[in-house]
């Protein structure tokens, strides 16, 4: 192993507190193609088991830790994180392709997050107790071991700050495998993190999803995955992870619905807070709208709106201010949006492509306009499929029972959300629908706080993260007690 020198525009791999070398892949910017960012260092098996070995032996250490003690630490590496936010976000803007202030939205929240979490030192090891004449039970929460986190690429820091931050604070070390797609920013985060960590808290790999993920999920010492991905993905590592049985944390895809009733009006806090929340991010946001479905009565004029408003858009390098929307992240990505919009034309759908291109005639990258498709049905494959880009599908429905029926027809149940002037009757439809997190009159990141559970239903995931609940998730809970209260013979 050697130890160099960190620089932001390579993802180095971090094992016990040192930065080891590996075989290097280039990470180009999907506004210009050309632009070579960095490069990540791939682990190979060998890495990957001295990594997993690294997070064994320093987490008995790391579990006995005051959790006071664990927060100052993760505070002292936010402070270095935050000193950097600008350089930080034009790194992830460059890499991600995501517009600045975006790029700039999640390095705050990443640090919002972190505090978040350092500021739950004493629920971590606040304790139950039942002390009286038949005597004590005491339930605590333990720290489980070697946790790995797997994220994606589309908020590749926030979600992983999601995931390793309740996990470190509940006591656990953290074996992370950075995204293929965008590694940098974060990577750039974990070892400003880790510097202020004890050597092996907190180690760091990057390469194929298919090899060194695996190796993680498979890992007899791995105890638990906290995984953000795609369904596809997570059922993978349920199976691999059965093996040995770990706990599981999954945070997979959605296809939300976004509801506007009868009693809702097309004025510019709903059409505009729709275009936002679909847009955003280029559509590559777990919780986007992602089919919406309108009451009949309000169908012709909220797509006249919803139109206009979305041709407001300006396509391009997220880094230039004038920029609103920037390119699809990956060429994968831009295929999938391409051949569901080319399906949806095929079908005999009204496809409109919207909004300008500044700066580029869209071949320098992966841009893609914003595109409004209707006259689709709902077993469409760009209303069923998460289609995770700028082409959004509008349906009409004629009422509520219907809508709740089409929100619901789906594997799954992310988020969605219901927009009305009335927002006890949104409320009240909310609780009707299957998924997660209902949002009323709002549906766009932002909309779920760190402090907020936050999970899917369904195919869409397995537990909760966000919360205190995320502490209870990456902890053991154990009892210590000397009665006996049941029955007895
Ligand atoms: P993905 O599932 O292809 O990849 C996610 C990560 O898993 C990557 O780091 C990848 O290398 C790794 N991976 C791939 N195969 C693996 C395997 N067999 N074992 C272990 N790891 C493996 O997802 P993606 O395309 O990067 O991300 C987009 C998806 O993520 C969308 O479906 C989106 O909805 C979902 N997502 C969900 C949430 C949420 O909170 N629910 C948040 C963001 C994104």
């Amino acid at each position: 192993m050697t130890t160099d020198t960190l620089t932001d525009s390579t993802a180095r791999l971090l094992v016990d507190g040192a930065t080891v070398s590996g075989e290097r892949t280039e990470v180009r910017n999907p506004a210009r193609l050309a632009d070579v960012v960095g490069s990540y260092e791939r682990a190979g098996a060998a890495v990957a088991e001295a990594a997993v070995d690294a997070a064994h032996r320093a987490f008995p250490r790391w579990a006995a830790t005051p959790a006071a003690e664990r927060a100052a630490r993760i505070l002292a590496g936010t402070e270095a994180v935050e000193a950097d936010i600008d350089g930080l976000a034009r790194l992830l803007t460059r890499e991600h392709g995501k517009i600045l202030a975006d790029a700039t939205a999640e390095l705050t929240n990443t640090v919002k997050t972190l505090r978040y979490y350092a500021g739950l030192a004493d629920y971590v090891e606040r304790e139950e107790r039942i002390d009286d004449h038949r005597g004590r039970i005491i339930e605590r929460r333990v720290p489980m071991g070697v946790t790995a986190v797997i994220v994606p690429w589309n908020y590749p820091v926030l979600l992983a700050t999601l995931m390793y931050a309740p996990a470190l604070m509940a006591g656990n070390t953290v074996v992370l495998k950075l995204p293929d797609n965008a590694p940098l920013a974060l990577s750039a985060v974990l070892h400003r993190l880790a510097a202020e960590l004890p050597a092996g808290v907190l180690n760091v790999l990057a390469g194929p999803g298919r090899e060194v993920g695996v190796h993680l999920t498979t890992h007899p010492r791995v105890r638990r995955v906290s995984f953000t991905g795609s369904t596809e993905t997570g059922r993978t590592i349920m199976r691999d992870a059965s093996a040995n049985l770990k706990t599981l944390g999954l945070e997979l895809g959605g296809n939300d619905p976004a509801i506007v009733l009868e009693s809702a009006t097309v004025d510019d806090k709903l059409v505009g807070g729709l275009v936002r929340g679909a847009f955003m991010t280029t559509g590559q946001v777990c919780y986007a709208p992602k089919r919406l479905y309108v009451h009949r009565s309000r169908y012709a004029d909220f797509v006249d709106a919803f139109v206009a408003a979305a041709d407001r858009i300006v396509v391009g390098d997220g880094l230039d201010g004038r920029v609103s929307m920037g390119p699809l992240n990956n060429e994968q990505q831009y295929r999938t949006v391409v051949d569901l919009v080319e399906e949806s034309r095929r079908e005999g759908a009204d496809v409109r492509t919207v909004g300008s291109l500044l700066g580029t005639d869209g071949d320098d990258g992966y841009f893609l306009r914003p595109t409004i498709v209707t006259g689709l049905r709902n077993e469409s494959a760009l209303v069923q499929q998460e289609q995770f880009g700028p082409a959004l599908p509008i349906l009409a429905f004629d009422d509520e029972d219907e809508v709740v029926g089409l929100a619901n027809d789906s594997e799954y149940g992310l988020a969605a959300s219901v927009w009305s002037q009335d927002a006890e009757h949104a409320f009240d439809l909310a609780r009707r629908i299957q998924a997660g997190s209902v949002f009323v009159n709002v549906h766009r990141v932002g909309a779920s706080d760190p402090s907020m559970p936050f999970g899917g239903f369904k195919q869409s995931g397995i537990g909760r993260g966000h919360g205190q609940i995320a502490l209870d998730e990456a902890s053991e809970i154990q009892i210590l007690a000397d009665r006996i209260d049941m029955q007895q013979q």
